[in-house]
């Protein structure tokens, strides 16, 4: 049936055709009948105004669907955006609070790292290549998820840190067993490698260039000088033997012990030898105590490590200052 046949048609029932009347061109009775003793009201209407009345009907109970269902919806809407909304702050909370412990991680990792470094230094190893540490061993690397929201980026961002995180650890883990079983395989170098405080106090002068105390002359300090109360145990940081137990003009009563390896160690201006020439000395071993003997302004021990007979800094032969 086409369109122009279903319009006729149409107008046929409501218009009517000459042989027959349609459904607008006909009378329509509205009989209203009340209670007994009243009369029956009954009103003629035309068949159109009983159509527009129909149609104006329909159109307000549609309008009224469609306004109620409008209503709904944004109420549901706007309760699952704030609901999302609370859903987002939380979330990004969350992140804000990953971020901020891979941070940490991070800079956990890099102290590892630096005590790797100086663990090897000391014990004379091949660093950890550089390249190798950025990467860690293995892993694979996350997508970035093809959805521009902040939210996803800062996810996909703490996921990557993570994941190198964790393959920096694998790489240090193995750095760490492998170091363990080289110095156990080092151990006699180990046993004659300064690596402790040699006597308790306060760190008074560094290594490296200073103001001397008496000519008040720019120079460098071969040592570093430790303050504390005369009398003070002085201990052996490694062992050795005992190459001069003495006199010297400028550090006074010195002890030097020879560590092998072309390592020595000179402990100055004590006050008392408990070790004599020659003497065979292990690690903690006490050797003498604190004092001000020869040119010092107080009571103090100058220690100096020296590799070949250079004097280089001790700090780096005292590993607690790394490893604590
Ligand atoms: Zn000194």
């Amino acid at each position: 049936m086409t369109v122009e046949k279903i319009v006729n048609k149409l107008a046929a029932i409501l218009g009517g055709t000459p042989e027959n009347r349609g459904l607008i061109s006909k009378k329509y009775s509205i009989i209203v009948v009340p209670d007994k003793n009243e009369r029956i009201i009954n009103k003629n209407v035309s068949g159109r105004l009983v159509l527009i009345t129909c149609l104006l009907a329909i159109s307000f109970v549609a309008t009224s669907l469609y306004f109620a269902f409008g209503f709904i919806n944004t109420t549901i809407d706007r309760k699952q955006m704030s609901n999302l909304g609370r859903e987002n702050e939380f979330l990004s909370g969350k992140i804000n609070e990953l971020e901020n412990t891979v941070h940490d991680l991070r800079s956990e990792m890099s102290t590892l790292m630096e005590k790797d470094d100086y663990i090897r230094m000391v014990f004379d190893l091949p660093p950890l290549d550089s390249e190798l540490r950025e990467v860690g061993i293995g892993g694979f690397t996350y997508e970035e998820p093809q959805i521009s929201s902040e939210l996803a980026h800062r996810t996909w961002m703490v996921e990557e840190d993570v994941e190198k995180i964790q393959r920096q650890l694998e790489l240090e883990n193995a750095s760490f067993k492998n170091l363990a079983l080289e110095i156990e395989g080092k151990r006699n170098v180990l046993d004659h490698t300064p690596t402790i405080r040699p006597t308790e106090g306060v760190l008074s002068r560094g290594f490296g260039m200073h103001n001397d105390p008496f000519t008040g002359i720019y120079q460098p300090h071969n040592g570093i000088d430790i303050a504390g109360p005369k009398g003070t145990s002085i201990y052996a940081t490694a062992d050795g033997i005992v190459r001069f137990a003495g006199y010297k003009t400028k550090l006074g009563n010195t002890v030097v012990i020879d560590h092998g390896n072309g390592i020595r160690t000179y402990y100055g201006h004590l006050s008392k030898f408990k070790v004599n020439k020659g003497q065979r000395v292990k690690r903690h071993d006490r050797i003498g105590e604190m004092g001000s003997s020869g040119y010092s302004t107080g009571s103090h021990l100058h220690y100096e490590v020296r590799i070949n007979r250079r004097a280089v800094n001790p700090y780096r032969y005292i590993l607690s200052t790394y490893i604590s």
